[in-house]
């Protein structure tokens, strides 16, 4: 749909990945990677990407890695993190980093509208 804000999701795991874009495809225009690598390239291309829901754990690069670039290439970029595992060292690096929000699985729909509405 035009005009409606765009999302990007990086995250391996498809089942995640299905029930993010489930979640807020009625709200907004989802784009779904599975790395980093796929994020990065989509980011570069779209310039109307406002917000980027991250992966920590994923394969080839560490999802801290990619928010440093993210903040370095596209700091107007809002950066939610999404984390298996409520790491204390995870999330005060993401901070540190310059992340926006957090979200931990498991997660449910609320959880996930409320913390993206903060930020679009
Ligand atoms: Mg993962």
């Amino acid at each position: 749909m035009a005009n409606q804000k765009k999302i990007l999701i990086i995250e391996d795991d498809e089942g995640i990945r299905e029930a993010l874009q489930l979640i807020l495809s009625d709200h907004y225009d989802i784009i779904l990677t599975e790395d980093g690598q796929q994020g990065m390239e989509c980011l570069y291309k779209e310039n109307s990407i406002q917000c980027v829901l991250l992966d920590i754990k994923l394969p080839q690069i560490n999802g801290l890695d990619i928010l440093k670039t993210i903040k370095e290439k596209r700091p107007e970029c809002k950066t939610i993190i999404v984390t298996g595992y409520k790491s204390v060292e995870t999330v005060s690096q993401a901070a540190k980093i310059g992340a926006d929000g957090y979200i931990t699985k498991p997660f449910d729909a609320s959880d996930i509208l409320e913390t993206v509405k903060k930020f679009m």
